[in-house]
Order: C-alpha cells, then sequence, then structure tokens
C-alpha cells in the first residue's frame, strides 16, 4: 500500500512523526482527505483534529489550530499545541472546561470572552479525542 509521511509539529517540538495511508483534517474551508501524490497545498486549520490511517488503523491528534502543508510525498501540521489521543490528560482538559465555562458564565467586564470561548472549545476537543483512544 502507498503511503506519504506525515510530521505534527508544535512550537515545543514534534509530536507525530510516520509513513501513513492517508491523513484526514478540517481546513477553514472544509473537511480535506490526502492520500499519497496529492496536489500540493497550505490550508489554515480549525481547533479540531487530524486522523492518521496507518495500518488499517485509525489514530487521532488533538489540534488546536494551526497550518497544514501538502507536497506530493509529505504533509507537515504546523499546530499551536497538537497531542495523541493517548497522551491527553483527561482531567486537565475538564477543569480547563469548567474554568472556561465559569468565565463565560461571569457578569464581569473585565472577562475576556473571546480567549475564554478557544479555551473551552480546546478543552471540549481534547475530550472529544481522548474518548477515541
Ligand atoms: P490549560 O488551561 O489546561 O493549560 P490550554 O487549552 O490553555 O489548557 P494550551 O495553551 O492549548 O492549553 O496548551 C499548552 C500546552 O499544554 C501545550 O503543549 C499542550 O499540548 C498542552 N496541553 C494542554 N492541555 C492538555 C491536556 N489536557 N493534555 C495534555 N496536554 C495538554
Amino acid at each position: 500500500m502507498k503511503t506519504i509521511k506525515v510530521s505534527v509539529v508544535t512550537p515545543d517540538g514534534p509530536v507525530y512523526e510516520a509513513d501513513v495511508e492517508m491523513v484526514s483534517t478540517k481546513a477553514k474551508s472544509g473537511e480535506l482527505g490526502i492520500l499519497p501524490g496529492h496536489i500540493p497545498l497550505v490550508a489554515p486549520l480549525e481547533i479540531g483534529s487530524v486522523r492518521l490511517k496507518k495500518d488499517g488503523k485509525t489514530e487521532f491528534i488533538a489540534i488546536s489550530g494551526g497550518f497544514l502543508e501538502v507536497r506530493p510525498d509529505k504533509v507537515t501540521v504546523l499546530a499551536q499545541a497538537a497531542e495523541r489521543a493517548e497522551d491527553i490528560d483527561v482531567a486537565r482538559a475538564k477543569a480547563a472546561k469548567e474554568r472556561a465555562e465559569r468565565r463565560l458564565q461571569a457578569k464581569q467586564d473585565n472577562i475576556d470572552f473571546k480567549r475564554a470561548e478557544l479555551a473551552l472549545r480546546r478543552a471540549i476537543n481534547r475530550l472529544d479525542i481522548a474518548g477515541k483512544r
């Protein structure tokens, strides 16, 4: 079976590197499925997941936004933060979710609602992906 190299990189270092059969993710423009030989492409990514089909199984990585670059032989995901499903600390994500929810409910002027909303989306995304391991 043909494979394509994929690496997921964050400012803290590489999170994933492997040869896979397919990479799927949701770009801002819509769902992308990348097979070996895909045309070159650069796309911004939302808070969401990167799914990697490897040896017939699917692995999940949580992504907190970033960019996807496709070359015919390689896919690179540059993410602000990325965690493999098995590396997600569920208690930490639950705590982050509760903290963000409290901030969003507080009727105070000094709350940065956009920031709290993004923190909530990251936490929900992590919990969702941790549930798939
Ligand atoms: P928190 O409030 O718990 O820090 P956050 O969404 O603000 O969550 P980020 O700023 O997105 O955290 O990430 C900071 C670093 O911590 C990144 O390296 C990220 O991969 C890691 N990280 C954040 N939450 C988790 C988690 N639940 N499990 C594992 N790693 C996490």
